[in-house]
């Protein structure tokens, strides 16, 4: 009974209020340091599976080249062999040798280590790893730690082996704070190690028993080989974090806030998705339209139409705010080909008067899924008389597809209509080169992560190895996320075709894209 007076004078009531204050500035820090830590975890087992999609990629490419080798015929130990050995090694940077196997998988001679001597590698005293393919096989030829896998493939008369280097997919894997007291590595599936990424942790510092490490592995299916991160467990819960002070007053605000929120949350009935949907009858979903370049003059020459909400009150939301909650409910199909038909409805003059020009819409699988698609598409197109020759469907590789036959089939009835197929975020998801085989799409989108590390320095390998993948596969290159006049130059010189950034433009309104577009063909 006192206690409740006490709470209704002044001073109680301030007591409360500072005391509902300093209560959530401990529940924000606690939530705040929980969820980071836990987002932290996850991006550290990201990264991992990103480890292992390289080193398979790398793979995939050291087999492209062994059998690229033997189709061109150097399987023998003579001068011109050996020549076109050492032309293939100089042009592809990840490739440090190629050996000669004799039938029993002995080597014979290799590029680097000379013409007709023995190739010092021993590889019938090598651990082998073998990989589904029974001609193919793993070596663990290096030491361990310098990077180096051995890959053999046995011919009916002669063999190959390609020596290749992941140590360049390691450098650059951790974020800069997380580079001390980290461990990346790659081996083979019996943990084996093949290289490690340089960190200043010593065997010293990880036996500490003071010290806690987080770590995450992964196993390739395809490939005898597996990957690690370790970071240091005060490392992981220090990223990202920011100035604690201003958390304190966040969360003393934040506090202060509180009753008001909850208040506004319980009077908020609407959940988002009925909110999309709303926004889909309004009509408020809308195109804005980037430019894509030709990399060599920087000319404009088509664009990709990306969504916006526009919101009643006139705030543009971008679709990192609502996009997976439209693919997750399906409300993506209707609103995928509003989107189309809207961006055709403003370009198609321009793509009419040249038919050079080009224009881009994200695909979800649900959209390749759902019933009619090639119909509407078509209905949408023809009344908009661009060609299907002048569209692009871009399909995610981040994405699963659930069912790959039937994608497939719509996919390749697409493509006899004359549509262009890109495979978008290329590099970024699980699947790897089958899934780009099967997929027989016209064109590669390298994305902005790759080319955010592209600097004078280096940077470049990964793109290097994706533009032959391409070239390998008869596909056009298009890299994505071009900030700078530096990454396109270097883009251009590694023999990227195309490219969309900031550096030529934003995403723009359909209506200033189509100017520029004419502007450019006044000039
Ligand atoms: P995306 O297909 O990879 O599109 C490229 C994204 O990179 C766009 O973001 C674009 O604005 C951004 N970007 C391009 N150049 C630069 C640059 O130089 N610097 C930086 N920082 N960013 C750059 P946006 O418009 O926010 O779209 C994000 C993603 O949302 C898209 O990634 C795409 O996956 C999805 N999306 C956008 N529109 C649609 C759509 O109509 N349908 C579907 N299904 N997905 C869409
Ligand atoms: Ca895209
Ligand atoms: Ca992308």
């Amino acid at each position: 009974m006192r206690l409740a007076n006490f709470f209704r004078s002044k001073l109680g009531s301030l007591v409360a209020v500072v005391g509902v204050t300093v209560l959530s500035v401990a529940i924000t820090i606690g939530i705040y340091e929980t969820v980071r830590f836990w987002k932290n975890k996850e991006y550290l087992e990201e990264l991992n599976q990103k480890l292992l999609v390289r080193a398979e990629l790398a793979a995939d490419y050291a087999i492209i080249t062994l059998n690229e080798t033997a189709e061109a015929g150097y399987t023998t130990c003579t001068d011109a062999s050996m020549g076109g050995l050492a032309e293939t090694i100089f042009t592809k940077s990840n490739i440090k040798d190629i050996a000669i196997l004799d039938t029993q998988g002995n080597s014979v001679c290799s590029v680097i280590s000379g013409q007709r001597s023995t190739y010092p590698v021993d590889i019938s005293q090598k651990n082998k790893f073998p990989t589904s393919n029974d001609r193919i096989n793993f070596v663990e030829v290096g030491t361990g730690s310098d990077g180096i896998i051995g890959i053999t493939w046995q011919f009916a008369d002669f063999g190959l082996m390609a020596l290749i280097n992941i140590d360049t997919l390691l450098f650059d894997i951790f974020p800069m704070d997380w580079r001390d007291n980290s461990i990346a590595s790659i081996g083979f599936n019996s943990d084996a190690l093949i290289g490690t990424h340089d960190s200043t942790m010593t065997a010293d510092f990880m036996n500490d028993p003071s010290k806690e490490f987080v770590s995450y592995q992964a196993q390739s299916t395809r490939y005898p080989l597996n990957t690690q991160l370790v970071v240091e467990l005060q490392q992981l819960v220090m990223h990202n974090r920011e100035d604690e002070n201003f958390f304190i007053a966040g969360g003393g605000i934040l506090g202060l806030l509180f009753g008001l929120l909850i208040a506004q949350l319980l009077a908020r009935p609407e959940n988002p998705i009925t909110e999309i949907k709303r926004g889909i009858e309004a009509d408020e979903f809308v195109p804005y339209v980037q430019p894509l370049f030709d990399l060599k003059d920087l000319k404009i020459i088509g664009g990709e139409a990306l969504m916006r909400w526009r919101k009643p009150d006139g705030t543009m939301v971008p679709p990192s705010h609502f996009i997976n909650l439209a693919e997750d409910s399906g409300l993506i199909v209707p609103m995928t080909r509003s989107i189309i038909k809207q961006t055709l409805n403003h370009v198609d003059d321009i793509l009419i008067r040249d038919r050079s020009l080009k224009v881009s819409f994200n695909i979800t699988p649900q959209d390749l899924m759902s019933d009619g698609f090639i119909m509407d598409l078509t209905s949408i197109v023809s009344d908009s008389r661009v060609k299907p020759e002048q569209i692009v469907l871009e399909i995610t590789e981040r994405q699963e597809i659930k069912d790959e036959h039937k994608a497939a089939g719509v996919v390749e009835s697409l493509k006899s209509l004359g549509y262009r197929i890109a495979l978008d975020d290329t590099g970024t998801g699980h699947n790897g080169l089958s899934y780009i085989q099967d997929l027989n799409a016209d064109i590669m989108k390298i994305d902005k992560k790759f080319v955010d590390f592209i600097s004078d320095d280096g940077g470049t390998e990964i793109v290097q190895m994706l533009v032959q993948l391409a070239k390998r596969m008869k596909m056009q290159t298009i890299a994505e996320g071009i900030e700078t006049e530096t990454q396109a130059r270097i883009l251009n010189e590694l023999g990227v075709d195309q490219g969309q950034g900031y550096y030529v433009a934003k995403p723009l309104e359909p209506e200033e894209f189509c100017m520029q577009v004419r502007k450019q063909a006044l000039k």
